[in-house]
């Protein structure tokens, strides 16, 4: 299998320095409405603060991986001594919470790093946090051609999951007529 580049876009989250302004969810939501700008709704963004004010928990999470089943328990942490919520540090749309899902259509919502054309300098959020809780880094890794193909097959099976393969290769049909 050859080997190819694979560019490594990290986000880091800076705790500590958030303060709970919810600008990164506002820009989010906004650019990835449709049509873009046109309207913010935090519950449509990719990225979600947990917010405990009286313990001081600021908690910025991004919408990672759909999962079609739920955990068999939960997990609680303490860090510093403050009690984060059940599911907290999860990034997963999942059937047990309403985060990560496109609230009118249920699909499940993924951090694209603001995927555009031409492609943003960095990602969103990080640009709207002006406390720099969120700096942006990038590198490159060579990987295995097959585990791109793996991420790709990840995706469409979400899809696949909800709408069934039919539709699915239908709108594929559409989309490519459109072009
Ligand atoms: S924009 Fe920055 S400071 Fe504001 S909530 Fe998001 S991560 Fe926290
Ligand atoms: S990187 Fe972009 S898509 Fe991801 S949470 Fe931030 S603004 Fe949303």
């Amino acid at each position: 299998m050859a080997k190819v580049k694979k560019k490594v876009k990290v986000i880091k989250i800076d705790t500590d320095k958030c303060n709970g302004c919810r600008s990164c969810e506002v820009i989010c939501s906004a650019f990835h409405a449709t049509d873009k700008y046109s309207i913010t709704n935090p519950s449509r963004a990719r990225i979600r603060l947990i917010r405990e004010p009286l313990q001081d928990v600021y908690l910025p999470v991004y919408a990672g991986e759909y999962t079609p089943a739920e955990c068999m328990g939960r997990d609680k942490y303490i860090v510093d001594g403050k009690e984060y919520e059940e599911c907290a540090f999860c990034r997963a749309s999942c059937p047990s919470r309403d985060v990560f899902k496109e609230p009118d259509s249920g699909l499940p919502l993924k951090c694209d790093m603001c995927e555009d054309d031409p492609e943003q300098e960095e990602p969103l959020c990080v640009k709207w946090c002006l406390s720099d809780a969120l700096t942006y880094e990038e590198r490159e890794e060579e990987v295995e051609e097959e585990v791109l193909l793996d991420e790709m097959e990840t995706g469409l099976k979400s899809l696949v999951d909800k709408y069934g393969l039919n539709n699915l290769i239908d709108s594929i049909a559409r989309m490519s007529q459109k072009d």
